[in-house]
């Protein structure tokens, strides 16, 4: 149906999240129509993004710097930090404008079907810097389902002993995506937070392996 080049590119950019068949088609046909110093601007584009964005030594958040901006800015308070999956998240937290403290970023959540245990996550670098810094709060705010509720668990019993553990009150159902709430929706979970509660689930989370990853 297409011209080899033009059929490995369909078929990278249907690699793309969201990206169907019919999107990748039309991109694919547009990216042909565009001069070449465009699409050559677009993929060194990518590749310096990919070669320069790494993780934040404090929190793991995207930065292309050491520490993020988030980490460096003095006028944000180091005793309360927000524990969020994943970088998406942090970007949700902050187009709120309600939250002033900093961030840790796990990288995603306990999932044991897909594979994913604590070891898996920077839960250890978590509890090295809560247990050092001794901020005054932790906020949970991981989006709810199965494995989300199971990661909270999990990381407030292991912070307990060092801080006040919170989790931000979603007006989200089960499976609601932290990413695609609203910022009201969002700001006002937030300020609804609330000290995390022992739950039965924590008889399964005492099953789970120790932290000895990163
Ligand atoms: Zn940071």
């Amino acid at each position: 149906m297409y011209t080899l080049p033009l059929a490995r590119l369909i078929e990278q950019l249907q690699r793309l999240p969201g990206v169907g068949p019919k999107s990748a088609q039309r991109l694919a046909l547009y990216i042909l129509k565009r001069p070449e110093s465009e699409i050559e601007a677009l993929a060194q584009t990518l590749i310096d993004a990919k070669k320069q964005v790494g993780l934040c030594q404090a929190c793991y958040h995207l930065t292309a710097e050491p520490v993020c901006e988030i980490c460096r800015n003095p006028h944000r308070d180091s005793q309360t930090i927000c524990v969020v999956a994943d970088s998406r998240d942090v970007i949700a937290l902050e187009k709120t404008r309600e939250y002033r403290g900093k961030y840790h970023v796990l990288g995603g959540v306990i999932s044991p079907m897909d594979g994913i245990g604590p070891e898996q996550l920077t839960l250890q670098a978590l509890v090295r810097r809560v247990s050092q810094q001794k901020p005054q709060e932790v906020i949970m705010a991981i989006s709810p389902s199965v494995e989300g509720e199971t990661t909270t668990l999990y990381i407030a019993g292991l912070l307990k002993p060092f801080t006040r553990v919170t989790s931000i009150a979603f007006g989200l159902p089960m499976g609601g995506d932290l990413e695609y709430a609203d910022e009201i929706t969002l700001a006002k979970a937030l300020e609804g937070r609330r000290v995390s509660q022992q739950k039965p689930q924590e008889v399964i989370m005492a099953r789970l392996p120790i932290v000895t990853g990163k």
